[in-house]
């Protein structure tokens, strides 16, 4: 039987940006939670201006990469993110970033777009709805919120999937 096709975003998923924001500028940690979304993501765009590595080397997801391995023995797995348009160091930052964390498992894996609603899939687990992240043709996994809160959630809800 071939696999199903499992779609992973990378900050906020499996790469911890906001962590790395947080130690960066005190005053932006756990930015999810921030009032005002527009101040914020403008905010956001400038310390990634001033630090263009920052996607190099951002922490893990707590259970991220354990979850992914075991996963990929019952998935076809892809990463699906979208890099900063304006920053192209994010596009090889993220490059690097698959293969320090996953490193064979994710070889030529990486798929970086604006318009996740054209890729052909089962599942996508994100933590946003945008990007054409809620309109992905299969299912989306909302990755924080109170359905799934981290990767034991995704993992076990996935692996039951597996049975239906
Ligand atoms: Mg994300």
């Amino acid at each position: 039987m071939n696999k199903k096709i499992l779609y992973l975003d990378m900050d906020g998923v499996v790469a911890d940006f906001e962590k790395r924001i947080g130690e960066l500028e005190p005053e932006l940690q756990n930015f999810k939670g921030h009032q005002d979304q527009e101040a914020l993501s403008e905010k956001i765009d400038q310390i990634c201006y001033a630090n263009p590595d920052i996607f190099h080397d951002l922490p893990p997801i707590e259970g991220a990469i354990e979850a992914v391995e075991k996963l990929s023995r019952h998935y076809e797995i892809f990463f699906l993110s979208t890099a900063m348009w304006s920053l192209p160091q994010s596009f090889t930052g993220k490059r690097i970033w698959i293969e320090n964390h996953f490193g064979n498992m994710g070889r030529k894996r990486l798929i970086l777009s604006h318009r996740k609603d054209l890729l052909k899939g089962d599942f996508l687990v994100d933590d946003r709805t945008k990007n054409g992240a809620a309109e992905f043709e299969g299912e989306h996994i909302h990755f924080g919120t109170s359905q799934f809160p981290d990767w034991e959630t995704v993992y076990e809800y996935l692996m039951r999937k597996l049975k239906i």
